[in-house]
């Protein structure tokens, strides 16, 4: 019964129209441009920058790399943050998180430009995700569950979604953008009890636990729309997600795989969050 709704038409379909709007950009003789902050050298940050690189050349956005060792101190990756604020051809900034635990999130989160954050660092953005203000930058992460969800026509407004996770950087933002697409929301979390019965009353599961395979078909509604966020590696050292797909697939209607699902359309939206960083600080 299961459709698997991949991550690469949805990427492709946001690639195409920035390659256009960056193609428009270049012509006034403005050149969009990404700077990523990395400390140290940590395998899932590399792996997301070789993306997001890849991603930003096929689009035509300028790229730079600010790699810094791990003993870097407060002050100097503020001064550093500070810089690329002030540094007007550069136009989005991605800090790698999370920070080395020397380095404090919590003053440099207020550090960097809310109009240069394109995956909601500052509180500025995270405040407008509450607010449901279009404005700002959400994170990268829960804006391609939407965008994955409306490019496959799921209808949200009136409809119950489960969030499984609370995270600052998934489950909480996923749960308010859904909020705003008009959705009945339940956050789920560890401390849920009878779990299984209460995602499984939902329309829509979205699965952001960092838990190998742990949704079960019980934990799902026939004919739910399911997008598992979760990228984990299992016993086998196999990457999986957070739903067991095997086990689900004869009750779901929809199902994003994993890899090739929520992943890659994440560096999609950074690039459309860079673009439209671009136009903001240059009235364009
Ligand atoms: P966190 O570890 O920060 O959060 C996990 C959340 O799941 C917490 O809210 C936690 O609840 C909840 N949880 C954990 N175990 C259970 C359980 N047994 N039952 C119910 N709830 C549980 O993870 P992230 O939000 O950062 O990431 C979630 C997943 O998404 C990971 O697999 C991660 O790798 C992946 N990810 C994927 C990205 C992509 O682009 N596809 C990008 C970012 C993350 P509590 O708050 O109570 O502890």
């Amino acid at each position: 019964m299961e459709s698997i709704i991949k991550g690469k038409p949805v990427a492709d379909k946001i690639s195409e129209n920035l390659i256009k709007e960056v193609e428009e950009l270049k012509a006034k003789g403005i050149n969009p441009k990404l700077s990523i902050v990395r400390v140290g050298a940590k395998g899932g940050d590399l792996a997301y920058e070789r993306g997001a690189l890849k991603r930003c050349e096929k689009i035509g956005i300028i790229t730079e790399v600010k790699e810094f060792p791990e003993s870097i101190t407060q002050e100097e990756y503020i001064n550093e943050l500070k810089k690329l604020n002030e540094d007007s051809s550069t136009h989005g900034i991605l800090c790698f998180r999370p920070l080395p635990k020397h380095l404090s999130e919590e003053q440099i989160k207020y550090v960097i430009s809310p109009e240069k954050d394109v995956d909601c660092f500052s509180p500025v953005n995270a405040a407008k995700v509450m607010e449901g203000d279009k404005s700002g930058y959400p994170p990268c992460t829960p804006t391609a569950v939407v965008e994955i969800l409306k490019h496959y026509d799921v209808e949200l407004s009136g409809k119950k979604v489960a969030v499984l996770g609370r995270s600052m950087v998934v489950g909480k933002p996923a749960a308010m953008l859904l909020l705003n697409e008009n959705a009945t929301v339940t956050i789920c979390h560890s401390r849920t009890k009878d779990l299984a019965t209460v995602t499984s009353e939902a329309d829509v599961l979205v699965a952001a636990v960092g838990r190998a395979r742990m949704v079960k078909e019980n934990f799902v509604k026939e004919g739910a729309v399911v997008i598992d966020v979760g990228i984990n590696v299992d016993e086998d050292g196999k990457l999986c997600g957070d739903v067991d797909t095997d086990a689900v697939k004869d009750k779901v209607s929809m199902i994003t795989p994993v890899p090739a699902g929520v992943g890659s359309v994440t560096t999609s939206v950074l690039a459309k969050h860079i673009v439209k960083a671009c136009k903001m600080q240059n009235n364009a």
